[in-house]
């Protein structure tokens, strides 16, 4: 397993890490598929549009709105602050992706880029990439 670091400065941002991912893989000639996974409780990761970066601003301006912060939560003592709608948003998205692997390279489709997604920023986060056999 190979770890990544992210650093965030927005309370909500994707932030794209394809290449941090591809590096982190390096060789991985004969895996079957590459597990992305980050061991947050506010933040996700998921594939989307990576040519246009307006793609992804819209994603989390959509996710800050889907789960809106005004709502009567009850999560409210946590040492970061009542963060409850982070914590939705980060359902919603997951903590990790499978991507299959061609020749120990990402099978990423041609407008595809995988993004770490910040629902409690800025922070330094974490995110594990491993070749799956
Ligand atoms: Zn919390």
């Amino acid at each position: 397993m190979q770890e990544i670091s992210v650093k965030t400065d927005r309370r909500t941002q994707l932030i794209d890490i394809t290449q941090q991912v591809k590096d982190a893989l390096g060789a991985a000639n004969g895996a079957a598929a590459a597990l992305v996974y980050v061991p947050h409780t506010t933040a996700g990761v998921t594939i989307n549009e990576g040519a246009d970066p307006l793609v992804a601003e819209d994603l989390a301006n959509a996710l800050e709105k889907v789960v809106d912060d005004s709502w009567e939560w009850k999560h409210v003592e946590d040492p970061d602050g009542p963060n409850a709608p982070s914590h939705v948003r980060s359902s919603l998205i997951n903590p990790q992706i499978l991507v299959p692997l061609r020749d120990g390279e990402l099978a990423l489709g041609t407008w595809q880029g995988i993004f770490f997604c910040e629902f409690d920023g800025p922070r330094e986060r974490k995110v594990y990439v491993t070749a799956l056999s």
